[in-house]
């Protein structure tokens, strides 16, 4: 075996962060609130934080553990634009465009706020997440979008990888002007802890097996007991389509994972002329991510997703052995310099996607919100979609944030881009691409160049 992948420690659950040593008490025998938050992601987090300030008697109802999903696994981009490509938005939703822009903007603000608000310490660096060029076509499309973000009033930096700051491997890109990246561990335990200070009722190890809406209230079952409210928020995202009562697919799952490098030595990072440390994220049909970390380390991922279907339990899973060496191989190709660093852990989630590729929220009957499908961009939407959630229960009317995500329906079309044949093609366009597109010879070149300044 290839000394770099012998010691890839294969997890379950997240390589940022341990799971908590003490879990909250599961749900017994019947309790009663004002309104139950189902789901303890930053999203259900967020809601059951911002119901419970607002004088609200919350109870929050999480089946293994707060930040279990997909918010401690993520790869730590507090993105500030929509998830999803603009062009296709622009065309497919022109209406809602603006409006996804300007929440995707604020959600970023949001979740700067939330971290300031509760003093979580989660490295958090704002620099901005850049839309990385790895060839002059990528480099067009990042204009092409970048134009389209401008015309609806949000601007980006755009330039060469030198003028933002970004390895030399890439041509150039444009750097989000809010957001940035974290751990996302850290963020989800000091949301936890958040709650757990909170008045918020936290029940963790209680998975809700049905919802119904009955005499005016809602009835969530879990093993050994009831929640009864009068308003319920479902926030499990991707996890979403175990109930009858949660419209036909609302969220298509997809599995995606993350690899981590073992520490690099940091005058090796040093060389690669990453001054601004930004998260970057390529434009591939299905993005590579790459972002470095407080340890030293590089975290990078996606470039594949697996299609979930619609079945259900979404059960967790290992990274597989050959999905980790693929991705590892494109990181050693991008990155010549480090082809060296061995690959310390990989981890994956669940993420969730919409068939309109926007992020989701709505109302079934007049008592329970649901949220879904931020299309790999709810690290910061999700917590501040829920906030907004919140908001409208509590003053009875949609601000023009909520609104803008705003759509009641009894089924959604369904997905059928995240099905595995599709998923299969659109991964080899992305790999014939890489041939010809120029960007593995640019990565090789600049290189040579690294290495001849640091010989
Ligand atoms: C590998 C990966 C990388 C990603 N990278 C990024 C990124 O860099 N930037 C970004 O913005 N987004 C990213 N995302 C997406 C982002 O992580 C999610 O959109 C966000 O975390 C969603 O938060 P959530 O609270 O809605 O859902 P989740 O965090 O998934 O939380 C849902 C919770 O509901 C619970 N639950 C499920 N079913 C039940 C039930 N029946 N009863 C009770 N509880 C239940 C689950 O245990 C879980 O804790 C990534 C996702 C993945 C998987």
């Amino acid at each position: 075996m290839n000394p770099k992948y012998r010691n890839v420690e294969y997890t379950t659950f997240s390589g940022w962060i341990d799971p908590p040593a003490q879990l909250a008490a599961p749900v017994q025998g019947t309790v009663e609130c004002d309104v139950a938050v189902v789901g303890g992601g930053v999203g259900g987090m967020a809601t059951a934080l911002r119901l419970s300030e607002r004088g609200i008697d919350v109870v929050l109802i999480e089946a293994e553990f707060c930040g279990y999903g997909a918010s401690s696994r993520n790869g730590g981009q507090i993105a500030s634009a929509p998830g999803g490509d603009l062009r296709m938005l622009k065309v497919l939703s022109p209406k809602k465009l603006p409006g996804m822009v300007r929440f995707a903007d604020n959600a970023a603000t949001f979740v700067e706020g939330l971290i300031k608000q509760h003093g979580i310490d989660c490295d958090y660096e704002p620099n901005g997440m850049v839309w990385a060029a790895v060839s002059p076509i990528q480099m067009l499309r990042v204009k092409t979008l970048a134009a389209i973000l401008r015309s609806l009033g949000v601007d980006g930096r755009l330039g060469t990888a030198k003028q933002i700051g970004i390895p030399e491997a890439f041509v150039g890109g444009m750097r989000e002007r809010r957001g940035g990246m974290l751990n996302p561990g850290k963020l989800s335990r000091g949301i936890r802890q958040a709650v757990l200070d909170s008045p918020v009722r936290l029940f963790e190890q209680s998975k809700v097996i049905d919802v119904q809406r009955r005499g005016g209230k809602v009835v969530m079952a879990t093993a050994a007991g009831e929640v009864i409210a009068n308003q319920a928020v479902l926030s499990t995202n991707s996890y979403s389509g175990e109930w009858d009562i949660i419209p036909a697919h609302l969220s298509t799952p997809a599995w995606i994972i993350e690899v981590e490098t073992a520490p690099i030595d940091p005058e090796r990072i040093a060389a690669l002329g990453w001054t601004s440390r930004s998260g970057l994220v390529t434009q591939h049909q299905i993005m590579e991510n790459y972002r470095l970390t407080a340890d030293n380390t590089m975290v990078f991922g996606v470039r594949r997703l697996e299609a979930g279907g619609q079945t259900y339990p979404l059960l967790p899973r290992n990274p597989d052995p050959g999905m980790v060496r693929e991705l590892a191989e494109g990181f050693y190709r991008r990155f010549p310099t480090l082809s060296d660093v061995p690959i310390a852990r990989s981890w994956g989630g669940w993420i969730s996607f919409s068939s309109s590729w926007t992020t989701v929220a709505g109302r079934i009957g007049d008592n329970v919100y649901y949220s879904a499908s931020c299309n790999g961009h709810g690290l910061a939407q999700a917590p501040y979609l829920g906030a907004l959630i919140a908001d409208a229960i509590v003053d009875g009317t949609r601000s023009k944030d909520l609104e803008s995500v705003w759509e009641i329906k009894a089924s959604y079309l369904p997905s059928p881009a995240i099905r595995p044949l599709p998923l299969r093609a659109v991964w080899l366009f992305d790999r014939i691409s890489d041939i010809f597109n120029g960007g593995w010879r640019r990565a090789r070149r600049a290189a040579n160049r690294i290495a001849r300044r640091t010989q």
